[in-house]
């Protein structure tokens, strides 16, 4: 494929899983700006509203050239985000279009929450007391609905695999593949709070899609032995709360338990 038809395909794809998203949502559109770039820090620096965030943004340089993608609100609450989508990261396991719902996700939550807190700028919300809260929850929602459709997408997509295979692919490979990208992440950020229960957040979003699945294989009382010796009742107490606060309506106004559950991870 030339490198218009291939841009063009992969448009085609990202609009297919947003008509998608919102079919299945019911969720009442927010209009975004989607771009596919080669350099995302660089792209990221570029879209930031002041200097303030430049600064964040160059302390957390390694971390944001390591990721799929991410999203870039605008300082008012009606302005136009972006969702920045790296280019090295498209291939035909089609997880991408994951990442677009993921970002999309997180753009739906942070506008439900700055609407929750009668806020008119998403810089003033970051500011609110409940806004590391709405951080992690966010993660969790986001990694749970990016991977929900990614799924959907795959099968979609790519081929059709049968219920069985997919538990087997899941209980075989899939799950400890995932646990041990959450082992080197909790190493890596033993002394970052916020990333340490971020990495948590992500694992836990993509059992929750597991859980929906296969709720007989796969749930609470079947969770992973690694997690249940490293935290003991913290984690299946915090997986509880976030399997049955799915959406925003649910969570917001609950965020002080959230908070409970979640200083317990920190030392
Ligand atoms: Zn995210």
């Amino acid at each position: 494929m030339n490198q218009d038809k291939s841009q063009q395909h992969v448009e085609s794809l990202a609009n297919l899983i947003i008509n998608l998203f919102y079919q299945e949502t019911n969720l009442k559109p927010i209009d975004v700006k989607i771009e596919f770039i080669n350099d995302l820090y660089q792209r990221r620096l570029e879209l930031s509203n002041n200097q303030k965030e430049k600064n964040n943004l160059e302390l957390g340089k390694e971390f944001i050239q390591g990721l799929n993608g991410t999203m870039v609100l605008p300082t008012d609450v009606n302005g136009t985000p972006h969702i920045l989508i790296s280019n090295s990261k498209i291939d035909d396991s089609g997880a991408f279009l994951g990442t677009i719902i993921h970002e999309l996700t997180h753009i739906h939550d942070f506008h439900d929450f700055v609407k929750h807190v009668n806020y008119n700028s998403f810089f003033d919300a970051e500011t609110h007391k409940d806004f590391p809260l709405i951080y992690q929850w966010s993660e969790y929602h986001a990694r749970r609905t990016g991977y929900f459709f990614y799924r959907k997408a795959a099968y979609l997509i790519i081929d059709d695999i049968s219920t069985e295979e997919q538990l087997e692919h899941i209980k075989g490979y899939e799950c400890s593949f995932q646990l041990e990208i959450l082992r080197n992440q909790l190493n890596k950020y033993e002394n970052n709070a916020t990333l340490f229960i971020y990495s948590i957040m992500q694992f836990l979003g993509r059992f929750s899609v597991w859980q929906d699945l296969f709720p007989n294989y796969i749930n609470v009382n079947l969770f992973p032995r690694e997690l249940l010796l490293t935290f003991g009742e913290r984690i299946t107490n915090l997986y509880e709360f976030l399997y049955n606060n799915k959406t925003f309506n649910d969570v917001k106004n609950k965020f002080s338990d959230l908070d409970i559950l979640l200083k317990q991870f920190i030392k």
